[in-house]
């Protein structure tokens, strides 16, 4: 499924390009070859703009099969080559005008900014650098979740501005046909980041009308959600899927976090269960009863849709365990369960696992201790380990879930055993 869909993605990305392309050579040609290629890039600059808007949109069909962290990681990486090509537009535009106007490149620029329609695309483009140098690694590490999400929006300003300027250049194409194609790609674009983003969150809420139903601590400092609504039967939600909660009367209306169902959806309820880790997830515990939840999604692509085995190896790492312990009320073949703590004590949601594994015929086997610590140190997912577990691993589909470093290691043995990639199915907790 997720193959599909990434080919259904890839086809049409190059399709719009090699037309875009065509019509550019027929209808597209500057004042001189500089301005041609100023034009070519800036063409293709919109088109990874357009590409990275789908990316971000949220569409349930992307979704589902390929997963939001894909997406987010994708749209990271392509943002990273709009800024090269943001770069040479301008430098071809400018050195266009320049040859043309006979000026230097800085006069050129200073001319070029005093005429509404470049000073636009001027102001779109010093944006879309800001909001880039803002996710360059050591940058975005170092700011808070919040204040970088906030600076990303401006984003959305760059775009509106870049349309204007788009629409006032307006002489790319010497040709009506071509020009309308191209604004009806904009208007779908637009189209699915406003459904994705706005109208069906939006609908869902209204629909649905979430509330807080219980509140129960599961220890010193996690915490389960119990979430109600009107036909919940009707929302399209699977064990291993997350949503992205806010808590509008307790928290702020801009304090939003991801977490996944930590139970399967049973058509009345849904819950997540959170730890502690900052402002938003330790207010969990505080969140009145009765209170209105705002959730959007459901989102992710950790599902059994994309099982192809019918034996399952389910890994959890501390928290993690909250889509695996959902994942595991789902009917399905042999299934072993393992479940990654420093100490019994930290294993949350125990109780539930081993009886839902009894229920089901799996094996549950807790693994504690500190990772790399005793003699022979303690490295249950090292590849050795992992096959003496579960010697039937590559015919097996794993589903792992946990902190990052884990969830990596478990996959690098997983390659490392011959385990095919399409049987390998991770959720980090962290979107990009
Ligand atoms: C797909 C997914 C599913 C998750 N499921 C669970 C779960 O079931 N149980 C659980 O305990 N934790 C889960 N997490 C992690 C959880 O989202 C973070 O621990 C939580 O958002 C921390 O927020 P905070 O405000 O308490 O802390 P902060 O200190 O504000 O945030 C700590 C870090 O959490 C991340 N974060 C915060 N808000 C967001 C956001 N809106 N989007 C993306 N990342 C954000 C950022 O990396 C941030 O730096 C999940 C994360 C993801 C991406």
């Amino acid at each position: 499924m997720g193959a599909v869909a990434r080919a259904v993605l890839w086809t049409a990305v190059a399709a719009h390009l090699l037309l875009v392309e065509y019509l550019f050579v027929r209808y597209g040609q500057g004042k001189n070859s500089l301005l041609t290629a100023g034009k070519f890039c800036g063409l293709h600059l919109a088109s990874v703009m357009m590409l990275q808007l789908v990316l971000v949109a949220r569409l349930p069909w992307l979704d589902r099969r390929i997963g939001m962290d894909r997406l987010t990681v994708w749209h990271r990486w392509i943002g990273f080559g709009l800024v090269w090509t943001l770069t040479l537009h301008f430098t071809f535009i400018v050195a266009g005008y320049a040859d043309l106007a006979a000026l230097s490149p800085w006069d050129t620029f200073l001319s070029l900014a005093g005429v509404t329609a470049s000073l636009l695309g001027m102001v779109a483009a010093a944006i879309i650098v800001v909001v880039a140098s803002i996710s360059v690694r050591y940058v975005r590490r170092r700011l808070p979740y919040e204040a970088w999400h906030a600076l990303h929006l401006l984003i959305y300003v760059a775009l509106g501005i870049g349309l204007v300027h788009q629409a006032m250049e307006g002489t790319t194409f010497d040709s009506t046909g071509a020009t309308a194609y191209w604004w009806a790609v904009w208007a779908l674009v637009l189209a699915a980041l406003l459904t994705g983003r706005v109208v069906l969150p939006l609908w869902r809420n209204l629909y649905h009308r979430f509330r807080v139903a219980a509140v129960v601590p599961e220890s010193d400092d996690v915490v389960s959600v119990h979430v109600t609504g009107r036909h919940l039967d009707r929302l399209p939600a699977r064990a291993g899927q997350f949503f992205i909660w806010r808590f509008p009367g307790h928290h702020g209306w801009w304090r939003a976090n991801p977490f996944s169902l930590s139970a399967a959806p049973n058509g009345r309820s849904l819950r997540l269960t959170a730890k502690a880790v900052g402002r938003g997830s330790a207010g969990l515990r505080a969140v009145p009863v009765g209170s209105r939840v705002f959730a959007e999604g459901p989102y992710g692509a950790f599902t059994t849709i994309h099982q192809s085995r019918p034996a399952s190896l389910l890994i959890a790492g501390g928290v993690g365990v909250t889509p695996i312990r959902a994942l595991l009320e789902e009917p399905g073949g042999p299934t072993t369960v393992l479940y990654r703590v420093h100490t019994a004590a930290d294993a949350v949601l125990l109780p539930e696992l081993r009886a839902l594994a009894k229920a089901r015929g799996a094996q549950l086997h807790v693994l504690t201790g500190r990772t790399g610590a005793g003699d022979p140190p303690n490295v249950p997912f090292a590849p050795a380990n992992l096959a003496a577990a579960i010697p039937d691993i590559v015919r097996r589909d794993v589903f792992v879930c946990g902190p990052p470093a884990m969830t990596d290691a478990v996959v690098h043995s997983l390659r490392a055993l011959g385990v095919p990639r399409r049987q390998v199915h991770a959720e980090k907790f962290s979107l990009a």
